[in-house]
Parts: structure tokens; C-alpha cells; sequence
């Protein structure tokens, strides 16, 4: 069920939070519980729309690739759990949620919780006065002493940055892809979604083609970060994709035209492919954290450099949470990953209030949700 719009009471302490939560997406309700947990009482959770609203914008056929199973029990947490204790799958009984049962199960954790809310609030400039952080809303000015950005990738999609690239629909602007028109698809990008897109698709019969600047589906690597999914792979093997799908590795786009009602690519080979259908972008997205970058040292490789405890390295107590998290070549797009960290700012953010931590962290420990030495990650799969 979707929250009503509540404003909190008045933040004690003068007005001023301990710490606001930017977005109530996987990361944000999830460091939110953190932060319940670990005794912070006076934050608040602050979104420009509502819980899970990226979530509910998924096209309507696209699900989960990493799957949920009840393994709590022995301690092992739902692979796509954001909460200690909590599983995806037994609350919900779906291996594979699309986007909006994930976006029911969010508002139903922010509802059990009592989280802290403010919905239809767009945060529009976050600055540094001395040891407060004045937050800008379209009619006001939050304060907080810490601050969490959680606002996530989805609502920010890269444009793929080629000539023409302008003229395609990015996939996260598609309601549904049964209801797409016409028989022919171009798709630019083959990773997770571009592959989706193709599914669903190649399912309705069309026609589809998926060019990559790189080669997804043949890289080596086990982690999922950088290759594609098992989900993803058993799908390139479903009869109706190998009968409608082509795919094409080490292809790069040089431009996109559109002249008498069709779409022609060209590839920097110099081939060309043409459709009456709009391409399809599935180029991902540049990163909500362009937002907050200000307030960061950047990595040579565009992502923010963080502390131990994922705060910046030039602004204390503005901190990071989800899918553009990066510690040296770590990467933690997935909520499996990423939501190990935010028992480590809530840690932070408690102990900066004086609040003793031995037990939220033993706690989070146990369950696998406090990742605090890293030397464990990167690790290949065995090939057996
Ligand atoms: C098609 C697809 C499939 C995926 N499948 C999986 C999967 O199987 N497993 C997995 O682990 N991950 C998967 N992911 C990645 C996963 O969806 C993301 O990691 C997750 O959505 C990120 O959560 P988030 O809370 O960081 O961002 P979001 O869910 O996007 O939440 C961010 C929130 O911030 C709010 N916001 C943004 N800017 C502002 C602002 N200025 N002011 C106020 N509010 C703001 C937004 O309204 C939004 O509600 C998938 C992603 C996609 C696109």
C-alpha cells in the first residue's frame, strides 16, 4: 500500500535532524531500517515522489534477476532482502518479483517500520553551512547534521551519448513492451536490461537485433557486476529469443537518423540497420550521485570516493548509499551487495550521536549485513 503524505513532527533538537535520508528506494528504506535499528530516531525519509516509485516505473514485464528464496532460517538472508530478518519471498511467494510487487513490498517494510516519511518532496540543492547541511525543497529548507544520498540511478538514464542517441527510447520509459508497435528492434546495449528488452520482445514474435560496444554474454567473469546474469543466460537459450534475436559483441554505435519514417544505426565499422521502429536505449544510467558530486572527491573513473564508512572524503557526514557505490574495483549495484553497507553508515551516524553500537553490529554481523573488511570481495567462482 502506498503512504499518504505525512509530514514528521518537528524534528527535535531545534529543528535540526540528525540525519535525512535523500530517496525511498531499495537503499534509502533500507539504511532507514538501519538506522531505526541501530537507535537513530530523529532522521527523516525524504522522496520526490513515494516508496518504490522507480521500482513501479519498471516496463510492466520486466522482473528480478537475482532470485529470493526463504533461506532466513538458517541465517542466510533473501538474496533480495534489504531488512535483517525479512524475506522478499516468503512476504510476497515470487522467485522473480517484477518491479511493482518490489515497489509493495518496499511501502509495506516503510509501513511496518513506521519509517519516518516525507513523500512529493523534491530535494533540489543540498549545501554545507558550517557543521549543517541545508537542504532545499521546492517551498522549504530541511537541516540536518548528517545527510544520506540514496537517490539511485533509475530516474537518471544515460542517453547513450552518440550522434542520434537522442532519437531512441530508453528502456526505462517503456510502460510495457507488449504494447510496442511494429515487428523489427534495434537495441543498443546488451547487458541486463537490453537483454530483457529482447526477451520480451523476441516472446511477441519480433524481430529483434542487440548491438554492445563490449560482449556481456560472452564475458568470463562470475560476477554478475560485469557479466550476465544466470537468469539472463537461461533466457538467450529460450527457443523463441534464438529464433528472433541477434546478437552483436564489439559493436559500437557511431549515429542514429531518422528520415522518412525510418531509423537507420550506424555502427563505427561503418554497417548500417535500419526500422520503422523507434531503437531502444538500454545504455543505463549516468547516476543520480552527478547530483551530490559537489560534495565529493570523484574517482578518476567518475564515482565518488568515500571512506571507510562511505562518507566523503571532503565533507563530513554526507554519506552514499546504493547501486553507485564503489570501493577500489568493488562494484555494489546489486541490493545483495550494496545493502551491506548500511549497517556501517548507521554505525557511523549513531556513534556520531553518542548512541553504543556493540549490539546493532553484532547483530548486522550475524546476519551478513555489516561488510566491513572488503579484502573478502572480488573473489572468482570455482569453474568445476
Ligand atoms: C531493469 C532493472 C532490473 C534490476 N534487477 C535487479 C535485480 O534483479 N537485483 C538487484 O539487486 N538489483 C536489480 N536492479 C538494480 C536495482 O533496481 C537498483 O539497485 C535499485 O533500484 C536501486 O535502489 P535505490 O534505492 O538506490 O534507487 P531507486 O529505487 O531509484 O530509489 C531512489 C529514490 O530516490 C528518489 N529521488 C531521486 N532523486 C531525488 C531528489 N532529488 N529528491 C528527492 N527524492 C529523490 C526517487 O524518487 C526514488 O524513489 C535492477 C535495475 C533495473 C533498472
Amino acid at each position: 500500500m502506498t503512504q499518504d503524505t505525512t509530514t514528521p513532527s518537528e524534528a527535535k533538537n531545534e529543528g535540526i535532524y540528525d540525519a535525512i535520508i535523500i530517496g525511498a528506494g531499495a537503499a534509502g528504506v533500507g539504511v532507514a531500517i538501519a538506522l531505526t535499528h541501530a537507535g537513530v530516531e530523529n532522521y527523516l525519509l525524504v522522496d520526490r515522489d513515494h516508496v518504490g516509485s522507480s521500482f513501479e516505473s519498471w516496463p510492466a514485464e520486466t522482473r528480478f534477476i537475482t532470485p529470493s528464496f526463504p533461506s532466513n532460517s538458517i541465517g542466510m538472508l533473501d538474496l533480495n532482502s534489504i531488512a535483517i530478518g525479512v524475506s522478499p519471498a516468503y512476504s510476497m511467494r515470487v522467485e522473480h518479483p517484477t518491479g511493482q510487487e518490489y515497489a509493495k513490498h518496499l511501502q509495506s517494510l516503510a509501513e511496518f517500520f513506521e519509517l519516518p516519511i516525507m513523500e512529493n518532496t523534491n530535494i533540489t540543492s543540498i549545501e554545507k553551512e558550517g557543521e549543517k547541511f541545508l537542504l532545499k525543497t521546492e517551498n522549504s529548507t530541511l537541516v540536518a547534521k548528517n545527510v544520506v544520498w540514496a537517490g539511485g540511478e533509475y530516474q537518471y538514464p544515460s542517453q547513450g551519448g552518440f550522434i542520434g542517441s537522442d532519437l531512441c527510447l530508453h528502456n526505462s520509459l517503456v510502460e510495457k513492451y507488449g504494447d510496442l508497435p511494429g515487428d523489427d528492434y534495434l537495441i543498443i546495449g546488451g547487458y541486463e536490461s537490453g537483454i530483457d528488452a529482447a526477451y520480451h520482445l523476441a516472446k511477441k514474435g519480433k524481430k529483434v537485433k542487440v548491438f554492445d560496444a563490449n560482449c556481456p554474454w560472452g564475458d568470463e567473469s562470475s560476477d554478475p557486476s560485469i557479466s550476465l546474469s544466470t537468469f539472463s543466460y537461461e533466457r538467450i537459450l529460450d527457443p523463441m529469443f534464438e529464433e528472433n534475436v541477434e546478437l552483436f559483441g564489439e559493436t559500437k554505435i557511431y549515429s542514429v537518423t531518422h528520415k522518412d519514417g525510418v531509423y537507420e544505426i550506424t555502427t563505427e565499422e561503418g554497417e548500417k540497420y535500419r526500422t520503422k521502429e523507434r531503437p531502444l536505449l538500454a545504455t543505463g544510467f549516468s547516476g543520480g550521485h552527478k547530483f551530490v558530486s559537489h560534495l565529493f572527491e570523484e574517482r578518476p573513473d567518475g564515482f565518488l570516493s568515500l571512506t571507510e564508512q562511505d562518507e566523503s572524503t571532503i565533507t563530513s557526514g554526507m554519506y552514499l548509499c546504493g547501486p553507485s557505490l564503489r570501493h577500489d574495483g568493488h562494484i555494489f549495484c546489486f541490493i545483495f551487495k550494496y545493502r551491506q553497507r548500511f549497517g556501517i553508515v548507521a554505525e557511523a551516524i549513531a556513534s556520531s550521536s553518542d548512541i553504543p553500537t556493540e549490539e546493532f553490529v553484532a547483530a548486522y554481523k550475524s546476519w551478513g549485513m555489516y561488510l566491513d573488511d572488503l579484502s573478502c570481495c572480488g573473489q572468482e567462482c570455482l569453474t568445476c
